[in-house]
């Protein structure tokens, strides 16, 4: 028996997970582009190459939760007592309260969310996010 992906509020069958969202939105590139400009009569070969990394909006929202890497933290708090001669015991001023909170079990709390994450659709009629599996 097929899932039931349809938009629990308004019915509309133009549903898609997170998940494919996400990885369609994604565009990783390299474009290269020749061109001849003709300026004031003289010719001009050029070449530009734009490398870019390019997600959609719509992907960007549909992202997957970030896992938490202390290195975000840790690395900008010891560059701030370098640069703002900050006293060193505020790195474990700060990183010991966000421990505390978020716990030494935050790789399974963003184990949870990311299975919950792939479970998760979206209308893209109305923009409701929904989980057809609990349904
Ligand atoms: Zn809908």
């Amino acid at each position: 028996m097929p899932i039931n992906c349809n938009c629990p509020v308004c019915g509309s069958r133009n549903t898609k997970s997170l998940a494919i969202i996400f990885e369609s939105g994604q565009r990783i590139g390299t474009s290269t582009r020749d061109s001849i400009w003709t300026i004031s009569g003289a010719l001009d070969l050029g070449r530009s190459t734009t490398k870019s990394n390019w997600a959609s909006l719509l992907a960007t929202n549909a992202a997957p939760p970030g896992k938490m890497n202390w290195s975000y933290i840790g690395w900008p708090l010891i560059a701030a007592t370098v640069i703002f001669e900050w006293p060193l015991w505020v790195v474990p001023a700060v990183i010991l309260p966000i421990a505390l909170l978020y716990g030494a079990s935050d790789d399974y709390l963003n184990a949870e969310d990311g299975t919950k994450w792939r479970k998760t659709f979206r209308c893209l009629r109305c923009g409701t996010t929904f989980e057809p599996f609990n349904q």
